[in-house]
């Protein structure tokens, strides 16, 4: 399967897909983000991500990002093994030890198969 680090503030939705920037983060958001990763998939998990926090300006006009509850840092992003894009659901086929296909790339991975094209 293969990963790509994206540094900003978090979007993914898994915390354990989240590497928070100790030199930029406050210690508050870290254990945020602990906990988050202890408790992810588990009833008392509280989705303690709040996201980017929109601000309005003076004047109700542009948007401003403000922190988010995990800071900031890398966020890693399944990628699909043949065309490289990012989907949140990659399928993985097994048969080829655990690489990971979009919905695009799938059917045709899944015909080199039938072929026995794929090795
Ligand atoms: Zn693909
Ligand atoms: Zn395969």
């Amino acid at each position: 399967m293969s990963q790509q680090p994206n540094y900003g503030f978090p979007f993914v939705e898994d915390p354990n897909d989240f590497i928070p920037d100790v030199e930029s983060c406050t210690p508050e958001e870290i254990e945020a983000h602990r906990l988050a990763c202890a408790t992810y998939g588990k009833p008392e998990y509280k989705e303690p991500n709040n996201g980017c926090l929109a601000a309005r300006d003076e004047k109700g006009g542009l948007a401003i990002m403000t922190r988010t509850s995990w800071g900031i840092g890398t966020n890693l992003i399944s990628v699909c093994d043949e065309c490289g894009e990012p989907f949140g659901n990659l399928l993985t086929c097994h048969e080829c030890g655990g690489r990971e296909f979009c919905e695009n790339c799938w059917p045709l991975h899944e015909k080199r198969h039938d072929e026995g094209r794929e090795p």
